[in-house]
């Protein structure tokens, strides 16, 4: 028997050679691309907030074995962020995210998580990228990595920036592909702005006023008139630390109280869940798709409904987000659509609805013309 080969032992030699699986990677180091891009807005943005022409967004690319995955955060002001601080943590990072074994992306945000202190848009867009090409490496859409079913999609809303009450009318019927309406509010003249929405037409909205009533009082007043022009929910309504002013006006209006500004990450949705109706998930503010994924699941289990929502950013971030889409309520993904200069084709909308596309990855296609 001296020498003879059997399957046994041929086996044996097997599950000793180093073969590199689908799930594994090499141990060649990858390159990491960081970048603001401008993202020049079809019309002027307005919100309670701010107003502007265009937004810078922070970009990274992972690549390595050949694939290179794609990430983007939209840095918030609020919170201390902006594209060059963004771009300068994940350039610190650098270094480890070249050796790293992106297969194992759960530990390598956890990795990311104890190294960068703030930043949630640059730690959304490693989570992203990273997330892009694990899902390229194995070949699937990055929503089956989630078990998720494309079909299950829900519609998004388009937003309409507050504006003068004709540029609205003209907005609101350029929209007219869109069954569901998002609607700013919260300045001196809603009544005026829904008129315009409601002199074009009769669909259902939803509004988020940004934290602009001037008071629990007027906010009842003005959800209640709301709820009878047709609005579904309504977004924090008051500033984000008024909790109990909040719930004051949860029991005394018929439709969902959601909270925004209020709810930026996994720990603030118990925190949040005796005051709210629901949260508002944004990628952007909780630092990529994982925690995102976690505030999802938490809310649900503490009978909250969800909504996904977006900065305006190109269709990398979208995209992103769509795929978690197949878990929400609500979907608020059209900050893609206000650009004019979108680098990337990604999720599309029919008919309203998110369609996710099915190639392996975000499924994203360079636009060559941006
Ligand atoms: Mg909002």
């Amino acid at each position: 028997m001296g020498g003879f080969v059997t399957r046994r032992s041929i086996l044996a030699a097997l599950s000793t050679a180093p073969v590199l699986t689908m799930a594994q990677t090499s141990q060649s180091p990858a390159t990491v691309t960081t970048r603001i891009r401008r993202l020049q807005l079809k019309h002027t943005w307005t919100t309670v907030m701010s107003s502007s022409t265009y937004r810078d967004t922070f970009f990274v690319e992972f690549r390595k074995d050949g694939i290179t995955g794609v990430g983007e955060g939209a840095p918030i002001v609020r919170y201390n962020e902006s594209p060059e601080s963004a771009k300068a943590a994940v350039d610190a990072i650098a270094p480890y995210l070249e050796i790293c074994d992106p297969g194992q992306y759960a530990k390598v945000m956890r990795e990311v998580f104890a190294r960068v202190k703030g930043e949630w848009a640059a730690k959304a867009a490693v989570d992203i990228a990273i997330l892009d090409w694990a899902s390229q490496r194995l070949g699937a859409p990055l929503h089956r990595m989630f078990g998720l079913d494309p079909a299950d999609t829900p519609v998004t809303t388009f937003s309409i920036g507050i504006d003068k009450p004709e540029v609205i009318r003209q907005k609101v019927a350029e929209a007219k592909d869109f069954p569901l309406l998002k609607i700013k509010v919260g300045l001196d003249n809603d009544e005026e702005i829904i008129a315009a929405v409601r002199a074009v037409t009769n669909k259902p909205l939803i509004c988020d006023a940004n934290e602009g009533f001037k008071s629990k009082e007027a906010a009842v007043e003005k959800i209640n008139w709301l709820a009878r022009q047709g609005v579904q929910l309504i977004e924090q309504p008051l500033p984000a630390a008024q909790l109990r002013e909040s719930q004051w006006v949860r029991e005394r209006v018929t439709i969902p109280v959601i909270a925004d500004e209020a709810c930026l990450r996994p720990e603030d949705v118990p925190r949040l869940a005796p005051y709210f109706d629901g949260v508002n998930v944004k990628v952007d503010k909780c630092g990529g798709l994982q925690e995102a994924l976690r505030m999802i699941y938490m809310a649900r289990a503490l009978g909250l409904k969800v909504m996904i929502g977006c900065m305006v950013s190109s269709s990398v971030a979208i995209t992103a987000a769509a795929q978690l889409s197949p878990l929400v309520d609500f979907a608020d993904l059209d900050g893609n659509l206000l650009i004019a200069n979108d680098p990337y084709t990604g999720v599309l909308v029919r008919n309203g609805k998110l369609m996710l596309p099915q190639r392996p990855g975000l499924g994203l296609v360079a636009n060559a013309d941006a």
